[in-house]
């Protein structure tokens, strides 16, 4: 729950935009304000104050006790246009809160929590619960000292910039041990535990036996990523408490599912029971992994609970980001959040370059020149089937004549796979010429590497044929002049030699041109690889300079070689 809290008129207004928004998030307190923030401190995670910040940090000095238990406090200003993390910035959770709050009111977030001023991410907002010396070992990777990664199992974290070895460390585990005095433990969700209760088995046996299992098998109970059991169960009283008390989610399963799972100690009482020989190994077992504690038995009797327990490989996550056509701000918010979420980048080096200040530190980069795109596909599946989390970037969006392909031929389905579209060249370039794609619109890439010319010229036919206005991508290099002019003249069987074309080189970066012509005007030599060429349909007009197809034509309209 998050405390709302102003003085003002202005604050009030703010808050209430802020309280609508979230009506089931938040609560207002009225009244006085030092007796509000004393009010919501002890009854909220979080606060959001309309005051200014020497106010609110009178009010709350008081009240402070521990960062890891205190709710995190935003302010926000009489103008709105700050909000400021103002305590609690990780554990607290203002930090996060003040980006949100601020993305709302349209304000300016201010984060001063050093790990986040320079882009490393806390320790303890790496998505998995973290122990130990967190405070200490985030300050030593600040300071630039080295702090080793000690991983018992490939897990896609954020970027870190581990050192080889360390006098401090990161630990990433399951076993339950506990951490040394210069030593963070981070739990991955790497455990499924099956379970099988009888009818009315009590929660507290069924907890029981899985606290035990996990105990003896030295294993973490922050670890559990879930429960997991026969359809059957899936409103088994005691299960359902398990796992809500444990605070994961439970899965089912088919009682046919579980039975084709293969199992080391199957059973005919669950068989007559629910129809499958195994319950809680086959449940445990379904998505694969090992086998840590095999079916055991609660020890009432008689017996009504089993568990068994599993280690899930990490599955790596593969996120393919569109960088859009060049400009910073047609990067989207979740391209640039997908680059700092990714701990090896895999790229051409000249779209690298144009994103590198996004990059946090920690970030493995694998850059390549020219070609070679089969390869760089290759190897961010390939990264990502170790356990990582991979962004593979390309321009404009990368699905369009890029990386998307070559990177899903090769990918296979134990690693997650994410797709951030970007803003493609014929959409920046049509924006600069005005509004050519107002109809059907088609691309062609005029590359013959991949691709025979026949194939290439039929479809420009087809378009020509079909009136449909066409952008081409890879018009002409150096190497590779006939093939503009042969796609124009095959429009122009269609097409009136004063039908518009639009020709945009660099859109959206600093040295943009655009040039509006016709397709008896247009000199191919003006064009080149950084260069998108969209010819009109038949009813396409040049209004005002700029470059219009009308949303539907009306028949009597269109000119004489369109009837
Ligand atoms: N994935 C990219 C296209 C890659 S093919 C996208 O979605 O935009 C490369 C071709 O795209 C270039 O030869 C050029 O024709 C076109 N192109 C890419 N970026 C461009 C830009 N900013 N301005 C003009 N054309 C561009």
């Amino acid at each position: 729950m998050i405390g709302l809290i102003s003085a003002t008129a202005a604050g009030a207004a703010a808050r209430d935009r802020l309280a609508a928004a979230w009506p089931d998030r938040t609560r207002v307190y009225e009244g006085p304000a030092g007796e509000a923030v004393r009010a919501a401190f002890a009854e909220c995670d979080r606060l959001v104050c309309f005051l200014a910040t020497g106010a609110t940090v009178r009010l709350l000095a008081p009240l402070l006790g521990d960062k890891a238990t205190d709710p995190g406090v935003v302010c926000v200003d009489e103008g709105g246009r700050f909000a400021v993390s103002l305590v609690g910035g990780h554990g607290g959770g203002a930090n996060e809160l003040a980006y949100e709050v601020a993305a709302l009111l349209g304000a300016e977030p201010v984060v001063t929590t050093a790990t986040d001023a320079v882009g490393l991410a806390g320790l303890d907002t790496l998505g998995l619960p973290a122990e130990g010396a967190v405070a200490a070992v985030s300050r030593a990777l600040l300071d630039g000292e080295p702090v080793a990664l000690e991983a018992e199992s490939a897990w896609p974290l954020p970027p870190v910039p581990f050192a080889e070895q360390g006098a401090y460390t990161v630990r990433l585990t399951d076993q339950a041990v506990q951490p040394g005095p210069r030593e963070v433990l981070l739990r991955p969700p790497s455990l499924v535990v099956g379970v099988g209760a009888s009818r009315g088995a009590p929660v507290e046996e069924v907890l029981g036996l899985i606290e035990e299992a996990l105990r003896e098998a030295g294993l973490s109970v922050r670890s559990v990523a879930e429960l997991a059991t026969v359809d059957a169960k899936s409103e088994e009283p005691g299960i359902v408490a398990a796992a809500e008390r444990l605070g994961v989610p439970l899965v089912t399963y088919p009682a046919d599912e579980l039975a084709a799972v293969s199992v080391p100690n199957p059973s005919d009482a669950p068989l007559a029971a629910v129809g499958t020989p195994s319950v809680a190994e086959a449940a445990a077992l379904r998505t694969g992994g090992e086998l840590l504690v095999p079916k055991r038995k609660s020890a009432a009797s008689p017996a009504m609970a089993t568990c068994a327990v599993v280690r899930r490989p990490g599955r790596g996550r593969l996120a393919v980001v569109g960088l859009g056509p060049g400009a910073r701000d047609l990067l989207t918010p979740r391209a640039a959040a997908e680059l700092r979420r990714a701990s090896v980048l895999v790229g051409l080096d000249q779209y690298v370059d144009q994103i590198r200040d996004l990059i946090r530190p920690g970030t493995r980069v694998l850059e390549s020149g020219l070609g070679a795109e089969e390869e760089r596909a290759r190897t961010a599946v390939a990264e990502a089937r170790k356990g990582h989390a991979v962004a593979l970037i390309g321009s404009g969006d990368a699905g369009v004549y890029a990386m998307a392909s070559p990177a899903l031929a090769e990918a296979s389905d134990d690693i997650d796979v994410v797709g951030v579209p970007g803003v493609t060249a014929a959409l920046a370039a049509g924006a600069v010429l005005g509004a050519p794609l107002g109809h059907d619109h088609v691309s062609i890439s005029l590359s013959d590497l991949h691709t025979p010319w026949e194939v290439i010229e039929r479809r420009v036919r087809a378009a020509a044929e079909a009136d449909i206005v066409v952008t081409f991508y890879n018009p002409r290099s150096r190497g590779r002049d006939w093939q503009l002019p042969k796609a124009l003249a095959v429009l122009s069987d269609h097409r009136e030699p004063g039908t518009p074309v639009g020709v945009v080189r660099n859109a959206s970066r600093p040295d943009e041109s655009a040039r509006l012509t016709t397709l008896a005007g247009l000199d191919p030599a003006t064009v080149d690889m950084m260069t998108v060429v969209t010819v009109g349909n038949t009813a396409t007009r040049n209004i005002a300079g700029r470059m219009v197809t009308p949303r539907g034509y009306r028949w009597q309209h269109a000119p004489e070689g369109a009837r």
